[in-house]
């Protein structure tokens, strides 16, 4: 009698975010003015570039006589020039003291006022009186609060670049002269530095409007976090005429200003599922007669859950089905059976095949599994409210771009190739419109400022000094990409 347990509460709470992995630190009052590290940067960035501009003024002019004769070499050591002229330049911009104070106090601007998904309006605001500044159009609002500004030509081709502006739900607890004022509230993912980022390069890009050979699309994107910011942008018209298109994340796993990136699958397709197990209308709740669990059918279900991957799956195809919530029953006293119980969680992959492969399993596993137990269940996975996100997959020959402005304008030292990871980004619904695309990483770790705690931590941190290299590198992707477009 009573041997039972009638009533079982689980709940395991999981940040069921989509955005991206985990970036973070902790700091102490370090953020202030401290630029050594970019100073460094610069110099070793000065130093890289005076080298190679003298072996190329030395091959270009002193050169063997086969230099002389050859158009191709010539064309080639031009381009080549110019390229580094270029980056020269950009970096120049980025370098400059007044530069670095602005898109720092733009930052922490943003960082002092978290605005969630799609109450990005003051957020849209200082963008825009940032834009009007510099005399930069923009298209606003789109998608709520996003902004879809240019630089250029205002003709193809049309390259775009990409920063998200929500924050999230969290409290910080980093204790920092530009804490978070808002409770409850906090830019605990970066998005913050995206926009000062793609602001700065708005900046560099304006100053060099005359070179450019197109237009550059810059991006400011609602709701990344929740709510596929992203696709709303594109119904809005976000990437008309984009024939391109590249967007960063800052990461406390790169060391600061290394950019990361790789070819092909990059982010995981992420989807999430709620399952509603109740128990058949003729069944008895009875405890002294056979009756329906539907505690043990959600059970079943969540045992049987774990097989999809571990038996179902290619063992070299990376995937993920993980219940993240169980609830079920109403309080410690009534210990009836609980009429219903509620699963909850996310699966992920790296391929839209598997995805979908993996939720018409989900749905069959915990509907047979609930029928076994004379239950029936429901299955939903939000997808008119927030759709699978598509893999992050990055176009091979934009990885190479990315890859060859990270080293022109950083050096061999400061680009790594990454493994793909099973975070998520709304980005990917660009990448399926526009295929030509790329996603990488910025590094913000540096352990002397404590900028080591992942995204979506209380302590997520950022080392500053990145924000004007990301504004370069940004800058250098669109304007080189026109240049070899145009
Ligand atoms: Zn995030
Ligand atoms: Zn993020």
């Amino acid at each position: 009698m009573g041997a039972h347990l009638a009533l079982v509460t689980i709940f395991v709470t999981l940040l069921l975010h989509c955005c991206n992995i985990d970036y973070g630190a902790y700091v102490t009052a370090h953020l202030s003015s401290d630029l050594k590290g970019f100073q460094f940067f610069i110099e070793k960035t000065n130093d890289f570039f005076n080298n190679k501009k003298n072996d190329l003024l030395s091959n270009t002019f002193r050169g063997s006589p086969s230099n002389r004769t050859s158009s191709t070499t010539t064309t080639t050591t031009t381009t080549t020039t110019s390229t580094t002229l270029m980056s020269s330049s950009i970096l120049e911009i980025a370098r400059r003291p007044e530069t670095i104070e602005w898109i720092k106090s733009i930052r922490r601007e943003i960082h002092e006022y978290p605005e969630l998904a799609y109450e990005e309006f003051e957020t849209n605001r200082l963008i825009r009186r940032e834009l009007d500044r510099m005399g930069v159009g923009y298209r606003s609002p789109m998608a709520g609060t996003g902004i879809r500004a240019s630089v250029g030509t205002g003709g193809p081709p049309f390259v775009g670049v990409r920063a998200d502006m929500d924050a999230l739900p969290i409290q910080e607890l980093a204790e920092w002269e530009h804490k978070s004022k808002v409770a409850g509230k906090m830019h605990a993912c970066g998005h913050d530095a995206h926009v000062a980022m793609l602001l700065g390069a708005a900046k560099i890009l304006k100053n060099r409007e005359h070179h450019l050979k197109g237009t550059v699309v810059l991006l400011f994107q609602p709701a990344e976090e929740a709510g596929i910011g992203a696709k709303r942008m594109i119904e809005d018209g976000a990437l008309e005429d984009v024939e391109a298109i590249f967007a960063a994340h800052v990461s406390h796993q790169h060391p600061t200003s290394v950019i990361g990136s790789r070819s092909g699958p990059l982010l995981a397709g992420c989807g999430f599922f709620r399952a509603v197990i109740t128990r058949r209308e003729e069944s008895s709740a009875s405890h002294t007669t056979p009756h329906v669990d539907t505690i043990l059918a959600a059970s079943a279900a969540v045992i049987s859950l774990q097989n999809i991957v571990s038996r179902e799956a290619n063992p070299l195809d990376s995937q993920v089905v993980s219940v993240a919530s169980f609830n079920g029953g109403g309080n410690d006293i009534d210990m009836a059976d609980p009429k219903t119980v509620v699963l909850g969680g996310t699966f992920r992959a790296f391929s839209n095949a598997s995805i979908h492969q993996i939720r018409r399993r989900i749905e069959e596993v915990i509907v047979e599994q609930a029928s076994v137990y004379r239950c029936t269940a429901t299955v939903d996975f939000f997808e008119k409210k927030q759709p699978i996100y598509p893999p992050t997959v990055n176009d091979e020959q934009m990885y190479e771009h990315v890859k060859k402005v990270a080293l022109d304008l950083l050096g061999p030292n400061n680009f790594n190739e990454v493994p793909p990871m099973m975070g998520a980004e709304d980005f990917s619904f660009y990448s399926e419109v526009v295929p030509a695309s790329a996603f990488f990483y910025i590094g913000t770790r540096n352990e002397t400022l404590g900028s080591t705690h992942s995204g979506h931590s209380p302590y997520f941190m950022i080392d500053e000094n990145a924000l004007p290299v990301g504004a370069a590198v940004h800058a250098a992707i669109a304007e080189r990409y026109l240049n070899e477009h145009g």
